[in-house]
């Protein structure tokens, strides 16, 4: 019998309506642990918690809160192999990956424990003499987390560092897949002395606890990282009573590789962008768009690099990509290479089943070419290790067909040219842009989202966060 991981509410950690086991994707005969699963009950019960404690919390001392982000900082920072290790087990990116990752939640807590210091107002005239005002930010109240299972550890910490900064209090609810990640988070919060009702998690089904937290109108704001269409019903219900809303949704993001970029580099960039952490990232570089006068050495140079992945257990040394996560997302990639296929695109190399002696879910790294544009391939997220390459004439058409999505998260260009990349900087319909460097791969102290249907609202990450995790008061004072 595995240990029971209960959620916590109100300050008790509970055991939920019902358990489920939390297995790894690399060998899923191996069970890391059984989780709780709430109900709308206890999801109710975990919102009446975080509104007894808003008041207080909001009015606390902004030191108490530095002071309580940094020691969480610090011990996921102290953890991060422990917690990168759990990560790769129960989500299935690489070792290096899972590490790297638990570290950066720990320097997102680190900067938000400064940013708790930094909040600052405005004073100014009035264009009424003798009247002042002043423009200040205040805490939106409780906010209901949702997260994807994608990135388990860095998600969630970049939505509860800010919340808490800015002196809101949290209901978190972790994607289904990934409660591990999600309940050591918590615990660590708890163990930092976080009080009682200030942070809720309760793990549970996407359409019971995620929908109890998006229809209660206790719930001020809901910070929701996902799919398109989770995303969309989400916007639907949440604008129906008004509520404060943040969707960050998916990509299709544009890797373009113009004739006069170093080979090298641009490879590096596809590879890194479009395969590793299995390709399960909003920021992927799906789409290749190639210029003609580099095309042909880029596909040869990208089919050598692919043959040499290595595709194995998460945890394995040396592996480079791990699996996908479960049998739903290994199915939709295996759908979509069918589909491939069908609209006519060549598939180079990969997209096969893979066994590896355990009970996994693997899949090389595939790679169409002669994709055009139009296809489903080069339009609908897939969001596994697969990418399609854009032939494009020059320059002029690439950013055109990059632009040609109704995606707007990341758009990437290699090239040696100034002129193209100062050009592609200012033209890409995207929230971020890459030059020379991989679409994924983003900084924590700067903001991060996207354009078009992949976001939708204030964008999160860095100082930009307070957009999101305030609420403006203006206020006039005569004397
Ligand atoms: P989903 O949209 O399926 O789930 C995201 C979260 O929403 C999960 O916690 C899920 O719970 C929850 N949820 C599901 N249904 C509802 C509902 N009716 N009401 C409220 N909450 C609900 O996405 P995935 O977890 O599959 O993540 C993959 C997707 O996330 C990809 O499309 C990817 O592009 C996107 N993504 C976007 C990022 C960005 O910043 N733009 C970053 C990372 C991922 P449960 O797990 O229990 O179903």
């Amino acid at each position: 019998m595995t240990e029971l991981h209960r959620n916590y509410i109100g300050g008790e950690w509970v055991a939920g309506a019902s358990a489920s086991p939390n297995r790894n994707p690399s060998n899923v005969d191996d069970v890391i642990g059984e989780y709780a699963q709430a109900d709308a009950t206890q999801a109710k019960a975990a919102i009446a918690a975080a509104k007894a404690a808003a008041p207080a919390w909001a009015a606390g001392s902004i030191q108490d809160r530095s002071i309580l982000l940094d020691r969480v900082g610090n011990e996921i920072l102290a953890r991060k192999d422990e917690l990168g290790r759990l990560l790769s087990r129960e989500e299935g990116k690489t070792l290096p990956e899972g590490v790297g990752e638990a570290a950066r939640a720990g320097h997102i807590f680190k900067f938000f424990a400064g940013e708790v210091l930094r909040l600052a107002g405005e004073k100014l005239p009035s264009v009424r003499p003798g009247i002042e005002v002043e423009v200040t930010r205040e805490p939106i109240g409780v906010v209901g987390l949702i997260t994807p299972w994608n990135f388990p550890i860095a998600i969630p910490a970049w939505k509860i560092a800010p919340a808490l900064a800015y002196g809101n209090t949290v209901v978190f609810k972790p994607a289904d897949l990934v409660p591990g990640c999600a309940w050591a988070l918590s615990e660590i919060l708890v163990k930092a002395g976080v009080p009682k009702g200030v942070f809720n998690l309760v793990m549970g089904r996407g359409s019971v606890v995620g929908e109890a937290l998006v229809n209660d109108p206790d719930v001020a704001g809901i910070s929701f990282t996902g799919s398109v269409g989770t995303g969309r019903a989400i916007a639907a219900k949440a604008i129906a009573r008004m509520a404060k809303m943040q969707l960050e949704m998916g990509g299709k993001n544009p890797l373009l590789v113009l004739d006069d970029a170093d080979l090298p580099t641009a490879v590096n960039c596809a590879i890194q962008g479009a395969y590793f952490s299995t390709g399960q990232r909003c920021t992927a570089s799906s789409r290749l768009i190639v210029t003609a006068g580099i095309h042909d050495r880029f596909v040869a140079a990208m089919t050598e690099k692919l043959k040499a992945l290595k595709v194995d257990d998460a945890l394995a040394p040396g592996t480079d990509i791990g699996p996908v996560v479960d049998p739903s997302q290994l199915e939709q990639d295996q759908r979509y290479i069918e589909i491939g296929k069908s609209e006519g695109a060549k598939l180079e190399w990969g997209g096969e089943r893979l066994n590896r002696g355990s009970n996994g879910y693997y899949l090389s790294p595939a790679l169409f070419t002669n994709a055009s544009n139009a296809m489903r391939i080069a339009r609908e997220e897939i969001f596994g290790p697969v990418a399609c390459v854009v032939r494009a004439k020059d320059y002029d058409e690439a950013l055109a067909l990059a632009n040609d999505t109704e995606f707007g998260l990341c758009a990437g260009v290699v090239t040696t040219s100034l002129k193209h990349a100062s050009h592609f900087k200012r033209h890409a319909q995207a929230g971020m842009v890459m030059v020379n460097l991989p679409t994924a791969g983003v900084d924590y102290h700067v903001p991060f989202g996207g354009r078009k249907g992949s976001s939708y609202g204030p964008r999160e990450q860095g100082r930009f966060a307070a957009e999101f995790f305030t609420a403006v008061k203006t206020a006039y004072i005569a004397p």
